[in-house]
């Protein structure tokens, strides 16, 4: 099969039509039109096989988690997901693998009315660029910057679970039947936050997703915002997957350190905690307290009200070799 077909068949094949998409597939570009007093939000995230997902992932997993990593960039923007390209480099054709891969990218896509508008089909190493749009109302995005000493921190969702999966692909840890499936599946099938970022407009005062591990993206927060925190061990969402699997202690490193967990990290002030809380209420997503900002430009951790010191050394893809 020769690479127009290729498109023809699969790429174009998207049921969602929105009514922002002028020109689609099929032409040197396409052509979209947003609405007035909105704001375009834009990401890229590559995904490269044996780098970002170990060789033997699903087709249908690495279709779904090139859309999820993106949408939860924008996610962590207040952003709501419009169009996406698509840049893949793949080793050969192979109909089926394609087809599953568009099965696990489309249903997400489906789900959030994201239209695939574009891109690129080449042949080499597996590799997938995405680059996702978003709109949001004139100058109401989240961003990193603005958290304040006394905000409070929260996570959406549970935290750890993604980095056990990897640690039981590789034999390090052994993850009872019972839970494989579940933890397999937040690495895998993980879900972007787009509806609780969109809640988070006007109540948080930074946001962040969490891809590269909980401390490391959090200091994100803290050198762009120009603070400190304290995280309070006691209260982090582990599983009871992650805690039965390697004990307290080592959980609550993992879930420092880990990565790959796209839930959303959030500040919110005393005076909007109340606010934050109700319109999250509407969206079905669970949110946890887990610290506090302070003025220190330094991240601690309290375990028993008692100061810590833990090593979370920030996460990296399990090659070692993300750049
Ligand atoms: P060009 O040579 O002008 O770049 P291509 O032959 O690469 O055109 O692509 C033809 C059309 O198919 C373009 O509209 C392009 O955006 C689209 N396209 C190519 N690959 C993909 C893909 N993987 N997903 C979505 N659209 C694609
Ligand atoms: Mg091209």
């Amino acid at each position: 099969m020769k690479e127009f077909e290729l498109i023809k068949r699969y790429f174009s094949e998207q049921m969602i039509k929105r009514k922002d998409v002028v020109l689609g597939i099929g032409d040197d570009c396409a052509i979209v039109t947003p609405s007035e007093r909105q704001n375009i939000a834009i990401t890229t995230d590559t995904l490269v096989a044996g780098v970002h997902f170990p060789h033997e992932t699903s087709a249908r997993a690495i279709g779904h988690k090139s859309i999820a990593v993106n949408l939860s960039d924008l996610a962590a923007m207040g952003a709501e997901p419009t169009w996406i390209s698509l840049a893949i480099t793949l080793p050969e054709v192979d109909v089926k693998w394609v087809e599953e891969f568009c099965k696990g990218a489309f249903e997400l896509c489906e789900f959030y009315n994201v239209q695939l508008i574009g891109g690129d089909t080449t042949q080499g190493p597996l590799s997938i660029t995405l680059t996702a749009q978003g709109l949001v109302p004139h100058n109401t995005h989240l961003k990193r910057s603005g958290a304040k000493a006394g905000d409070w921190i929260y996570v959406t969702g549970e935290i750890g679970d993604a980095a056990l999966a990897l640690k039981h692909i590789f034999k390090e840890v052994n993850v009872a039947p019972e839970y494989r499936e579940s933890v397999q599946r937040s690495l895998d099938f993980p879900t972007p936050r787009i509806l609780a970022g969109q809640a988070l407009r006007g109540y948080a005062s930074s946001a962040i997703d969490l891809s590269d591990g909980l401390i490391a993206d959090l200091g994100h927060i803290c050198t762009a915002s120009k603070v400190g925190a304290n995280i309070v061990l006691d209260d982090l969402p582990i599983s009871n997957a992650l805690r039965d699997t390697v004990g307290l202690d080592k959980a609550y490193e993992m879930t420092l350190a880990g990565g790959d967990d796209y839930e959303l990290l959030f500040t919110v002030s005393e005076d909007n905690k109340v606010g934050m809380e109700t319109a999250l209420a509407n969206t079905s997503n669970t949110i946890t307290c887990i610290g506090q900002i302070n003025g220190s430009e330094k991240i601690t951790t309290t375990l028993n009200s008692k100061p810590v010191s833990i090593h979370a050394n920030s996460f990296e893809h399990f090659s070692g070799t993300k750049t």
